[in-house]
């Protein structure tokens, strides 16, 4: 996600590091092994009048380990119900419509499992459904589950609800939670940041919309069939990390073809799409060239009512339409830098959320580096240099570290997540020079891509391609120990 602030105004100096030998890549898996992806196969109704989604989702699964006889689901819906925050205060105005919250939810009609169901609950503040089976599972075994919702949508410019004639659509299906050193992992949702660590997996949705809705979706739309007075939508994609959707009838579409892959741009109004598409082209072009291939077969950008400047998913990035164009070309270069950094390269942006921010802040600056606009980038360097020595002589040390899991990082979060990330990086292509270093970061996006890369593998990765054991370096800067010139 892209925060909407500018950072602050101070001094900042960088260092060095003395290298020494290359450290070998982590042996273990990153993610639990399963022999095939997880399959969603979804289907979704949207009641517009009502707000409502009716969802049926059918998940195969592979279970990651020897005697597990519970399996767990986020249901990212609850986190808009009543007593939960899903934005922080600052921004409840900018989120919701009616300048008050609004809530939402989800419904549990039915779990069924092909192996019988004993009991089902909700815990973790009725974020994670348990199912409990009859049996003990065995590692491998492949289960299906059949899930039916009725999913209530908040009103707000969020990842799940709807305002202003926008229906956004993602995370409204019961999703496995990943499983990890023997346990299922149970994130709360926290009103910043993005609390997810997604796994690749194969999707398919059978959308039901009110006739005439237009649909940006994260992957192809692979079939339209009208039914009455609701066009049905058939999205797939084979890998990815989520299906999403932003659907209004206020949205026109401008699409162009990149290679054999299509480029969408959805937009309500404004002269300026061919110059927006241009800078998404650009960005993808850019991003190749340095990181390795996009790794979706479309890529959708959608100008929608947002309460921030804007939000990733994979292959989906829904921009604020109310940005200028120059803000806008910013914020799609973050979001689209995010299809390699969260999307290609999986992370746990809940567990080490400054890995895809810090790597998308920095590809976005290295965008304009490149493209003759040398004083941008050193700009965007300088701002958070500013921020961060600000926050530094503030808070000292403690109060910059950024190696901590998002309920750490409340205070604070942009300027050490994005500003401390965009330093280690930019310090990193400077003492390594740009070439080199993003040769080392091609590296890592293809060690891991379709994986979740933890900070290990990434430290280890470029330490490999580098040819220098950059631990200590990480380290300094993680812990908020750089010495200051
Ligand atoms: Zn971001």
């Amino acid at each position: 996600m892209k925060r909407s602030a500018c950072l602050a105004v101070a001094l900042f100096a960088l260092f060095s590091l003395a290298g020494c030998g290359s450290l070998p890549l982590p042996k273990e898996r990153e993610t639990a092994p399963v022999p095939s992806p997880t399959q969603y196969h979804i289907t979704a109704e949207l009641d517009a009048a009502e707000h409502t989604l009716s969802v049926l989702t059918d998940i195969d699964w592979s279970c990651p380990a020897d005697d597990l006889s519970a399996v767990k689901f986020y249901l990212y819906p609850n986190a808009y119900k009543e007593g939960h925050e899903v934005v922080t205060k600052d921004k409840v105005e900018a989120a919701y419509p009616g300048g008050s919250p609004s809530y939402g939810g989800s419904e549990i009609l039915s779990a069924l499992c092909d192996v019988p169901v004993t009991d089902t609950s909700l815990g973790e503040d009725d974020m994670v459904l348990t199912l409990r089976l009859s049996r003990d599972l065995k590692k491998g075994e492949r289960v299906r589950f059949r899930i039916t919702q009725k999913v209530t949508l908040a009103c707000i410019k969020h990842r799940l609800g709807y305002a202003e004639g926008y229906y956004y659509l993602s995370g409204f299906y019961p999703v496995v939670c990943p499983f990890s050193e023997g346990v299922f992992l149970t994130y709360p949702y926290t009103p910043f940041g993005d609390p997810f660590r997604l796994e690749t997996a194969e999707f398919s949705l059978d959308l039901s919309l009110p006739i005439g809705t237009a649909c940006a979706a994260s992957a192809e739309i692979v079939r339209r069939e009208t039914q009455g007075s609701t066009e049905i939508y058939s999205i797939a994609s084979n890998s990815s990390r989520e299906v999403a959707v932003v659907a209004s009838k206020k949205m026109f579409v401008e699409k162009r073809s990149y290679g054999d892959k299509s480029l969408f741009y959805y937009y309500e109004s404004g002269s300026n799409k061919e110059r927006i598409l241009s800078v998404i082209e650009d960005a993808l072009r850019y991003y190749e060239e340095c990181f390795g291939a996009y790794p979706y077969s479309t890529y959708t950008v959608v100008s929608a009512p947002f309460f921030e400047s804007g939000v990733e998913h994979a292959g989906l990035t829904v921009i604020s339409k109310d940005l200028s164009f120059a803000y806008k070309k910013k914020t799609i270069l973050h979001e689209t830098a995010h299809q390699w950094w969260f999307g290609k390269v999986g992370n746990d942006e809940f567990a080490s959320p400054w890995i895809d921010e810090g790597l998308a802040e920095y590809s976005a600056a290295a965008y304009y580096k490149a493209a003759g606009q040398e004083a941008v980038y050193r700009e965007l360097v300088r701002e958070a240099e500013d921020a961060y020595a600000v926050r530094l002589s503030v808070k000292g040390s403690e109060g910059v570290r950024f190696d901590l899991p998002l309920p750490e990082l409340a205070d604070g979060y942009y300027d050490r997540v994005y500003a401390g990330g965009l330093l280690l990086f930019s310090t990193l292509a400077e003492r390594f020079g740009t070439k080199r270093f993003h040769a080392a970061l091609r590296d890592f996006a293809e060690r891991y891509a379709g994986k979740v890369a933890t900070q290990g593998a990434l430290i280890s990765s470029l330490s490999q391609s580098l040819e220098e054991d950059l631990s200590a370096f990480f380290q300094g800067w993680l812990t908020g120990v750089v010495p200051l010139q």
